[in-house]
C-alpha cells in the first residue's frame, strides 16, 4: 500500500508538473510570437438585422504556431493573460485592428463606415493605462473614435462597480463605444446595466445556440433585448448559425448579428477582398 501511495502520489505530481510546463513552454513561446509573425487578426463580419448590411467587424487572434499549428485563443489568451503578456499584447492588437480598420474605410469612401471591434482582457483593463493605449492607436493610424468598440467581459467590470464605471465614462468620453461581452453568463443580472454605462451588450451564443429549441433561452434573450432598449442599449447576438435564429432574433427586435450563417472570421486579406 505504501509503494502505491508513493507512486499515486508521484503520478499525479507528474501530471501536475506537465500541465505547469506545457502552461511555461507556451509562456515563453508566446513572448516575442507578435513579433515572428506566428499571431494575426482575423475578422468575422458584425450585420445589422433591420437591413442586412454588414455594418463592422470582430477583430479575433490567432497563433500559428511553428509546430503546434493553430493554437486556440481560448488557451493562449489565458496564458498571455496569467503572465501579464497581454499588456503587450493587447496594445498590438489594439494598434493592427485600427490600421486594418483605417483601410477598410478606404476601400469605401462612399459607403456606410465600418467599425472594428477589438476584445479588451480584464487585466488590460485593471491596468490603469487603457485611456492612453487606446487614445495611441486612434492618433497613430487616424481612426475615428466612433469606429472603434472596445468588448469587456461582464465579469471583468464585476467587482469595482465604481472604478469600472468611471474608466467607461472616460472611454466613452473619447468617442470610443463599449460594449459588454458574452452577456448573461456573468450572473451580475440586468441590473448591473443601470450602473456601467456601456453602449451594448452581446448576447452569449449559449444562449443564442438553443433559441429554437429551449422556450427558456427565447425568454431569456427576448428579456435581455427589451431591457436593453429600455436603457437605449443596443443589443448584439452572437453564434448565430442558422437562419432560424436569425430570424427569431430580428422578431424579437435584436439590433445586430454575427455567427457563422452570417460570416466566418476571415483573414485580414480576404476581408479586405470581400470589400473590394
Ligand atoms: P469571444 O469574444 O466571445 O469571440 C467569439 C468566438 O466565437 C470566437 O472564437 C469566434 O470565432 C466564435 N464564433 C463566431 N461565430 C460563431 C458561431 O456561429 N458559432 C460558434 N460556435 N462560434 C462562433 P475564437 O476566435 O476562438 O475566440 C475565443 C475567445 O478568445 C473570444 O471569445 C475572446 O474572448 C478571446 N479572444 C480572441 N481574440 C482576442 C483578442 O484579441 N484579445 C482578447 N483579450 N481576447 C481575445
Ligand atoms: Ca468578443
Ligand atoms: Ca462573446
Ligand atoms: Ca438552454
Amino acid at each position: 500500500a505504501k509503494v502505491a501511495g508513493k507512486n499515486c502520489y508521484r503520478f499525479y505530481s507528474r501530471a501536475m508538473d506537465q500541465a505547469v510546463e506545457r502552461r511555461v513552454h507556451l509562456e515563453h513561446e508566446l513572448r516575442g510570437a507578435w513579433e515572428r509573425g506566428e499571431l494575426s487578426l482575423v475578422y468575422q463580419p458584425v450585420f445589422c438585422l433591420v437591413d442586412d448590411a454588414m455594418i463592422g467587424a470582430e477583430a479575433l487572434l490567432r497563433w500559428q504556431h511553428p509546430e503546434r499549428g493553430l493554437v486556440a485563443p481560448s488557451v493562449f489568451i489565458d496564458v498571455a493573460e496569467q503572465s501579464g503578456l497581454i499588456e503587450t499584447l493587447g496594445p498590438q492588437v489594439l494598434h493592427a485592428a485600427c490600421e486594418d480598420a483605417v483601410r477598410w474605410q478606404q476601400l469605401r469612401p462612399q459607403g456606410e463606415p465600418l467599425f472594428v471591434a477589438v476584445n479588451v482582457s480584464p487585466r488590460q483593463l485593471r491596468s490603469g493605462d487603457l485611456p492612453q493605449v487606446v487614445a495611441a492607436s486612434l492618433r497613430e493610424t487616424g481612426l475615428s473614435a466612433d469606429l472603434l468598440h472596445l468588448e469587456l467581459t461582464e465579469t471583468a467590470v464585476i467587482g469595482d462597480e465604481a472604478q469600472a464605471s468611471n474608466l467607461l465614462t472616460r472611454l466613452r468620453g473619447m468617442g470610443v463605444k463599449v460594449w459588454l461581452d458574452d452577456f448573461g453568463t456573468g450572473f451580475s443580472g440586468l441590473s448591473h446595466l443601470r450602473r456601467v454605462p456601456v453602449d451594448g451588450v452581446k448576447i452569449d451564443r449559449s444562449f443564442i445556440a438553443d433559441v429554437l429549441r429551449d422556450p427558456d433561452d427565447l425568454a431569456l434573450t427576448t428579456a435581455i433585448i427589451a431591457m436593453a432598449h429600455s436603457l437605449g442599449i443596443t443589443v448584439v447576438a452572437e453564434g448565430v448559425e442558422r437562419e432560424g435564429q436569425y430570424a427569431i432574433l430580428r422578431e424579437r427586435g435584436c439590433d445586430l448579428a454575427q455567427g457563422y450563417w452570417l460570416g466566418h472570421p476571415l483573414p485580414a486579406a480576404e476581408f479586405l477582398a470581400l470589400l473590394r
